[in-house]
């Protein structure tokens, strides 16, 4: 338990407005060694965002929660002020600063509640010259903070009772408490953590400080003494009537016990009733028009006016999605753009169709021939484009042939359920919600880019399913599971109409969350989780806030490299850098430093030809290995400190000395510009790093957690695998299990955890790592409303036991089985949870 010391009291201060009372106890912190002094300017934040005059002439000043960091230990602090200073309407005398990295203080605070009902002891407290006063009454041994004598009971029949409303005994449930107890002659006590309160009292009651889950002794003494007894050990462990589960951001459709399904990959949550649509494979498109239907010149003509319509798609396109998700997605078109002009490509269609080729045949053939020599280049970066190569093809193609593609899906009147071999990102990118209900393809995963898109967009998606999926009728009603990754080919009426009013719930619980998306998000029993997004450039950064973010947990500098001749100039950086700070306004971000290597590449850092690119040099080692490629980027990332909150992260480290190397420069690089550290942390990607996180953590100031790395690299399976897609999750015990070991020891050291791979973004994964004690959840933007919302509606004790259980299953299926459905998994202590 904290114990507040005497060195701590500052007596006899002085201020005449409270920011000049805040730099003053925010100095008092400072100079205790519980902060860094920046924290003064977060704490006068705070108080311009909501007032912390607590009552009675006490004020509560505390930092934002998003700088933490700058906290070095728990502590408190009191500004004693015999004059008062004004606080809003309100004149405050004691000016209590807490810095808090966890839950220690709240002892503290329970009993500064307490002393909110001791008018007398106040007044003394507000007017001492000995400040071991202060200290004894927070510390809770001064007579008057203590159990009053007369409250003791003799021959008290007693029993225990487990607080059950979420956030334990706060007003509501004490007033309840309170009430009862005075319909009764006999005396009645309250008894937690060695105090004892008149239950009469519902003031005493909220001193207590309870939390949910808390067991708290009754005692009664008197002629209905045990009547008593029975009554309050009922209110007191009786959640309150709001307190049912509410209905989440997932849905809640069950299929009948008969019902058949077809099983895939879950890609895209959500669920859809709607009726089966195919579209027509390239290959089918290809072989109804391989005769040239007119001259050479004319199929040239044709061609040539197909390639530019396809760019002008491509540019919109561009446009579209860039204001719908993030810039890395919208990369995709910029890239695919490219493509298109390449001139190989153009060339090789021209000449065959001079030598008497279908515009169609000759352009498939150039782009089969150079996807077969990306494919068989036996590097895994370039057979990566293959997709992208034979995207382009594709699109141009159904432009060239007027044939059913996905752009002419919006003819159909109602939605569909669009139902494919494969999609590729562009087709993905240009569906409609409006018209598309959701979709099954037999290829792709749950990581690819067109699971990105289909959950930006919105669109339940399975992919990976049963090739049987290609022989259902046209037009069949069918319903998408989105979340449990089935599609359900004959559902029967009364599927149907379940089916489609869970699908009503869902939509009108996803418009809840979106309204209430700038909430903090705070479980059911109080805890709060911070929920900030992954960027890649100032069109994510411009849309944290709108998007209800609270910062930036990843920025993925890497996408400023991309897709270019050559790396961009310490200057280009930091004006990118400056203006994403500036459009978060304050908020904090992490940037990331460059991560290339594994399956991102720019053609201008070479990396010597690798087997295996993942296992190679990549993240962090590359920059070590290069400096003159980390040094201006870290140049760049602290002349834009200045501008706000940022914190600097090396990706893909192994060891403390990458991590040592990393640090150095970073500090032979912030003298030379001349700025205050900011904090610098560490990935933790890779099975080495997370064995060692006790290491990493006496000197990291932060970790995040890359759940999408870490995951491949403990199952040994390629992220980008689509037939490893299904096993590849992060959901598996294993890495559950590192992730327990890296929180464990950076809790240890007093560092925070956050975590940015996929997992955050997924509702499970995002209530499973709160449960395993994860700081900060980092996600796409589209995922942050959704997942807040969801993690509102459960408690954090709960989650807690549920994580406990999660690390003792022997399979990713057992975790599975235990998300979607605790209370089957034997835990009397899950029986209140929805699904989680
Ligand atoms: C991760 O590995 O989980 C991560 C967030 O980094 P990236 O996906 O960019 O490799
Ligand atoms: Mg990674």
């Amino acid at each position: 338990m904290l114990e507040f010391k005497v060195n701590c009291v500052q007596l006899a201060a002085r201020a005449s407005t409270k920011q000049e009372a805040i730099a003053q106890v925010a100095e008092l912190l400072a100079r205790n060694g519980f902060v860094e002094p920046a924290y003064a300017a977060s704490m006068q934040a705070r108080e311009a965002q909501a007032d912390t005059y607590l009552g009675h002439g006490i004020s509560i000043p505390h930092g934002l929660p998003g700088d933490r960091h700058q906290i070095q230990a728990t502590g408190l602090a009191v500004l004693q002020l015999p004059e008062g200073v004004p606080w809003g309407e309100e004149k405050s005398r004691l000016v209590v600063g807490i810095a808090a990295r966890g839950d220690e203080h709240l002892d503290i605070l329970a009993r500064l509640t307490g002393l909110l009902q001791q008018g007398a002891l106040l007044e003394r407290l507000a007017t001492t010259t000995d400040a071991n006063e202060i200290v004894a009454a927070l510390n809770g041994t001064s007579v008057g903070s203590t159990s009053d004598k007369a409250l003791i009971l003799d021959d008290a029949l007693r029993t225990v009772a487990v607080v059950a409303p979420a956030h334990g005994l706060h007003a509501r449930p004490s007033t309840a408490i309170a009430t009862l107890s005075r319909g009764f002659q006999a005396k009645i006590r309250l008894g937690y953590k060695g105090r004892l309160v008149d239950a009469k009292s519902m003031a005493s009651l909220l001193s207590l400080g309870a939390p949910h889950g808390a067991s708290v002794e009754i005692l009664a003494q008197g002629p209905d003494a045990q009547a008593a007894l029975d009554a309050l050990r009922t209110l007191v462990e009786t959640p309150e009537a709001d307190e049912a589960p509410k209905n989440t951001v997932r849905h809640d459709w069950q299929p009948e016990a008969q019902s058949f399904s077809l099983a895939g990959v879950a890609t895209s949550p959500g669920l859809a009733v709607a009726r089966i649509r195919h579209i027509a494979a390239p290959v089918d498109v290809l072989t109804e028009s391989v005769i040239a239907q007119g001259s050479s010149q004319q199929e040239a003509a044709r061609f040539a006016t197909a390639l530019e319509t396809s760019k002008s798609q491509l540019q919109e396109l561009h446009r579209q999605v860039s204001t719908r998700t993030d810039a890395a997605t919208a990369q995709i078109f910029l890239a695919h753009q490219e493509l298109m002009e390449e001139a190989e490509l153009r060339e090789r269609t021209e000449t065959l169709i001079r030598s008497g080729a279908a515009a169609t045949a000759a352009w498939m053939q150039a782009v089969e021939e150079l996807a077969a020599s990306l494919g068989t280049s036996g590097n895994a970066l370039t057979a990566g484009r293959v997709a992208d190569v034979r995207d382009i093809g594709n699109r141009l193609l159904a432009n060239l042939s007027g044939s059913m593609t996905v752009a002419t899906l919006g003819e159909s009147l109602e939605p569909v359920l669009l139902v494919t071999r494969d999609l590729t990102p562009s087709q993905t990118a240009a569906l409609d919600p409006q018209r598309v209900a959701g979709f099954c393809t037999v290829e792709g995963g749950a990581t690819s880019h067109v699971a990105v898109l289909a959950r930006s967009l919105g669109i339940p998606a399975v992919t990976g399913a049963d090739e049987a999926i290609l022989s259902l009728p046209e037009g069949a009603l069918v319903i998408l599971d989105a979340d449990a990754g089935r599609l359900h080919p004959n559902p029967s009426p009364s599927e149907v109409e379940s089916a489609l009013a869970a699908h009503q719930r869902l939509l009108k619980n996803l418009d809840q969350a979106w309204q209430e998306r700038f909430e903090p998000t705070l479980t059911r029993d109080g805890h709060r989780i911070e929920t900030v997004a992954n960027i890649t450039g100032l069109e994510g950064a411009e849309k944290v806030a709108e998007s209800g973010g609270e910062g930036v947990g990843l920025l993925r500098s890497e996408f400023l490299f991309l897709g270019r001749d050559q790396a961009p100039s310490e200057e280009e950086q930091y004006e990118a850098y400056r203006a994403m700070l500036r459009a978060l306004g304050g908020l904090p971000m992490v940037l990331r430093t460059l991560d290339i290597g594994g399956d991102k590449n720019a053609p201008y850092i070479k990396v010597p030809h690798e087997e295996n690119p993942f296992l190679g040099v990549r993240g962090i080692r590359l920059c070590l290995r290069q400096p003159e490629l980390l040094r201006p980027q870290l140049r760049a990332a602290y002349r834009a400190s200045v501008e706000g909150p940022v914190r600097i992260m090396f990706p893909m480290v192994t060891s403390i000395g990458e991590f040592r190397a990393a640090r150095a420069l970073a500090e032979e690089v912030r003298q030379e510009v001349g700025v205050p550290p900011v904090p610098l942390g560490v990935m933790i990607e890779v099975p080495a790093a997370a064995l060692l996180a006790d290491v990493l953590a006496r000197e990291a100031d932060f970790f995040s957690i890359g759940t999408n790395d870490l995951t491949q690299y403990v199952l040994a399976m390629d992220r980008g695998n689509a037939q490893l897609a299904r096993e590849a999750q992060g959901m598996h015990p294993a890495v559950l299990r590192m992730i327990a070991l890296t929180v464990e020891a950076a809790h240890r050291h007093g560092k925070w955890v956050g975590v940015c791979g996929g997992l955050a973004g997924e509702l499970s994964g995002a209530a499973l790592l709160t449960g395993l004690g994860v700081d900060e959840l980092s996600m796409a933007l589209p995922d942050i409303a959704r997942v807040k919302s969801h993690l509102r509606g459960l408690c954090h004790e709960d989650l807690k036991s549920l994580a406990r259980r999660a690390l003792e299953c022997e399979d990713a299926e057992a975790v599975q089985a235990l998300l979607s459905d605790p209370e089957k998994s034997n835990s009397n202590a899950l029986a209140r949870s929805p699904a989680l």
